[in-house]
């Protein structure tokens, strides 16, 4: 599937804005509970994530530090290459800390994997994945994620924090996009 350079509008609401954030805080809830007494560090993953990380850290009503990533992403294509580039890594290093990686979708698993790995080389105490949105069906490669907000079939979304060539982050609510001809 290739959206490369079209235009593209809303075609329907996939979750709306109260149901994701019920979803946030029931996460939120299981994640409070799992690291009760423990130093937690969140690393969000630019852009995608920008949204979904500022509610799920409001959430959670705890001490935690937060970091950010930023990683190359689909641009205007959106198959992945699975050649995945660092465009800005960790301010602060996270060994002996608990980090809970943040990301927005996981789909063929190539840049969780990819991220997994950065992390875990610099000796974190613990790492575990958040993903807002899972895609099972387009997965090449088997990554573990903890925690999964929605599953969901095979289809281009927006919204919330998440772009089409950088349009419809603003939205409250998570669509699925349709292409002009
Ligand atoms: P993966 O490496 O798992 O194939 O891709 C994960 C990344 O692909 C996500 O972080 C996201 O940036 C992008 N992605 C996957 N599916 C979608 C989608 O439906 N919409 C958008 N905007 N990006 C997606």
């Amino acid at each position: 599937m290739s959206l490369d350079g079209r235009r593209a509008r809303i075609d329907r609401v996939l979750f709306t804005e109260e149901e994701i954030a019920a979803k946030v805080r029931e996460l939120a809830a299981r994640i409070r509970a799992d690291y009760e007494g423990k130093p937690l560090t969140v690393v969000g993953i630019l852009k995608g994530a920008f949204v979904f990380t500022a509610d799920l850290v409001r959430a959670l009503d705890m001490p935690l530090r937060v970091d950010f990533m930023a990683v190359s992403s689909y641009g205007f294509a959106t198959q992945t290459s699975g050649i995945i580039r660092i465009l800005k890594d960790l301010d602060r290093p996270i060994r002996d800390q608990h980090v809970l990686l943040i990301e927005d979708i996981v789909d063929t698993g190539l840049t969780l994997r990819y991220l997994r790995e950065h992390l875990l080389a610099q000796s974190p105490a613990s790492l575990r994945a958040c993903v807002l949105l899972d895609k099972p069906e387009r997965r090449q490669v088997d990554v573990p994620v903890e925690y999964v907000g929605f599953t969901i079939p095979d289809e281009f979304v927006v919204g919330y924090g998440i772009d089409y060539a950088e349009q419809f982050r603003y939205l409250p609510y998570i669509a699925c996009v349709k292409l002009e001809d």
